[in-house]
């Protein structure tokens, strides 16, 4: 009976092995090893190899490949597989004891190595298996190990190969990299999706340049984020030149991409791969807003950053329990007319801290978002802006209604009771829907867009107003943008800082407000410093406006001159 192509096998139908080695003993320890499991072709040369592949081809699971052969080299055995559209899909688990070619067979896509001498029968056979499985489910879900438009690896593919070189070169030292593209998803609504992927493509190749240059290997994480494990480098700067230099093109779009840099340098083997290139996108994560300097690099500095964002989780509960947080005031104001009107207020949470103080909520926001702590910290702060817009309603009476706008995190947004949680805290403090503004940062929207559109409608349909927050910095298509389900867009501050500085333009501005105005809604401008931008901005269009130019987010009982002057 024929037997099924190799990936769909039956569970109880054995795989098929073959074994290319020259030398007897070599063979029978790997026959031995694996005859009880699989079925087994064996091999002596190139030549019998490529017979045995031609004829079997579509019912192997895997090849045991030695690289020297005694009339040709291994090497061009797996080339000639990789470049078969019918048999590239089949394993090859190289057997060597060259270190050197190793690294070069990973580099043309050897799935594993056996290094000689052999080690425990157990490590071979687990390695065969774990091997056949990973190929077989990648088969089965249609993943291949490349992203499809860079041929760069892509995420897991990368992270299997990286683990991989470092059980071969344990002495080597390598680095972490993240290269990440400063605000891609606008140069994609601006300059469209065939620019965008061009620029995504040259990255690639000149990746693919550098990795052929220095070794290592390189990946596509994300939409727009790339990584790099490479043998130590020194010049981290020339790096991103050359991934840089001239990468917008000419024409219109020139010199509009830049890139950033995450650098763990030499980073610790003994920590997961992942979390090596966690620090690595930290780093990049450290220049994130910092134009002059591109690339960051993970040090003992962020390091204790990072002990301190654990010691602020430890901290949580009884910060909570103690009242230890404080919500502060910004107020916004309406623009459009002569004189600026205040319209309402963001409530922003400041953490006085026993030990360390004053601390700013850039500093643990993000943290307790990933720790999951979040939806109780912001439940206490939407409960104590309830509180306080009753509190102002009923001591000054007819200055009041004011609105406040709270910041919901996209973690809340996973919450199913959020509207429950809302609209009991509404009803409690007898303040009505219009008085909470929701803030919603773009970037949720784009993460799980259909579950989080659907709990917006829901908000709305409570009566909550919703303000697209941090606009600009998420990957909100145009078309996704003319169904959501938002009252106002708030432009992320990093616009106004852009292009007000030096050699700056306002042309991102314009565009966001064009959207603005299709889609019907105000545009809020955050981070207002200076009457300049202030009038600049009401020139374009934009209706309101928030930031230190009017005052720094205080205390209630401050903000109160805000509502008396009114
Ligand atoms: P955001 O929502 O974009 O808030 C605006 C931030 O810009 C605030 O920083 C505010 O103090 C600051 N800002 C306002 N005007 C200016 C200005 O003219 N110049 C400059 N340089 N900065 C200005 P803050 O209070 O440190 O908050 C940082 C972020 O933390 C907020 O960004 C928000 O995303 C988050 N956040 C604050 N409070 C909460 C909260 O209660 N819950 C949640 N989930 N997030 C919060
Ligand atoms: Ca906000």
């Amino acid at each position: 009976m024929p037997k099924t192509n190799a990936s769909q096998q039956n569970k109880d139908e054995r795989q098929l092995i073959l074994i290319v080695e020259d030398e007897f003993v070599s063979r029978e320890i790997l026959k031995m090893s694996i005859e009880r499991e699989y079925d087994v072709l064996l091999a002596e040369n190139g030549k019998q190899a490529l017979e045995h592949i031609g004829a079997s081809g579509d019912q192997l699971s895997l090849i045991l490949l030695d690289l020297n052969l005694p009339d040709m080299h291994g090497v061009d055995i797996l080339n000639m597989i990789n470049e078969k559209e019918e048999i590239h899909r089949i394993p090859v688990i190289v057997l060597t004891a060259d270190k050197e070619a190793e690294v070069e067979c990973l580099d043309i896509g050897a799935a594993d190595f056996i290094p000689k001498p052999y080690p425990d029968i157990k490590i071979i056979q687990a390695r065969i298996r774990h091997t056949i499985e990973l190929f077989e489910k990648r088969v089965i879900i249609g993943q291949t190990e490349f992203d499809e438009l860079t041929g760069l690896y892509n995420r897991e593919f990368f992270y299997l190969y990286a683990e991989r070189s470092d059980a071969h070169n344990r002495e080597n030292l390598m680095d972490a990299i993240v290269i990440d593209i400063n605000h891609f998803h606008m140069i994609n609504e601006r300059y469209g999706r065939d620019f965008s992927d061009e620029v995504l493509k040259r990255i690639g190749n000149r990746l693919r340049d550098l990795t052929s240059e220095t070794g290592g290997l390189a990946c596509r994480r994300d939409a727009d984020q790339f990584m790099l494990y490479c043998p130590h480098l020194d010049d981290y700067e020339k790096v991103l030149g050359m991934l840089s230099e001239g990468i917008s093109g000419e024409g219109n779009a020139e010199n509009t991409v830049r890139l950033r840099m995450g650098v763990y340098p030499e980073a610790d083997k003994s920590i997961d791969i992942e979390r090596r290139f966690d620090r690595a996108k930290l780093a990049a994560d450290s220049v994130k807003s910092n134009y002059t300097m591109p690339i960051g690099e993970y040090d003992n500095e962020l390091n204790e950053k990072n002990l301190y964002r654990e010691q602020l989780i430890v901290d949580f509960p009884e910060a909570l329990e103690q009242e230890q947080f404080k919500v502060y005031y910004q107020p916004k104001f309406d623009i459009r007319g002569e004189k600026p009107v205040l319209c309402s207020a963001e409530a922003l949470v400041r953490w006085i801290h026993p030990e360390y103080g004053f601390i700013n909520p850039g500093a643990f926001i993000s943290t307790f978002e990933s720790s999951g702590l979040i939806n109780r910290l912001d439940n206490y702060v939407w409960r104590a802006a309830a509180k306080q817009i009753r509190e102002w309603s009923d001591r000054l009476g007819a200055v009041v209604p004011v609105s406040v706008s709270v910041n919901v995190s996209r973690v809340d947004l996973f919450d199913p009771d959020i509207c429950n949680t809302l609209k009991g805290i509404v009803e409690e403090y007898g303040i009505s829907q219009e008085q909470i503004l929701l803030e919603i940062t773009e970037s949720a929207y784009s993460e799980d867009s259909k579950h989080i559109i659907d709990t917006v409608h829901r908000l709305r349909s409570e009566g909550f107003r919703v303000e697209m927050d941090d606009f600009g910095t998420g990957y909100s298509s145009l078309n996704m943008l003319t169904s959501l389900p938002i009252d106002a867009l708030k432009l992320d501050m990093q616009f106004i800082r852009t292009a007000f500085t030096e050699g700056g333009d306002t042309g991102m501005i314009a565009i966001v407000i064009e959207i603005a105005e299709m889609l019907g809604v105000p545009v809020i401008a955050e981070g207002v410093e200076t009457e300049e931008q202030l009038n600049a901005l009401k020139e374009m269009g934009c209706d309101i406006a928030q930031g230190y130019y009017f005052s720094k987010p205080v205390p209630a009982e401050e903000f109160e001159k805000f509502l008396a002057d009114r």
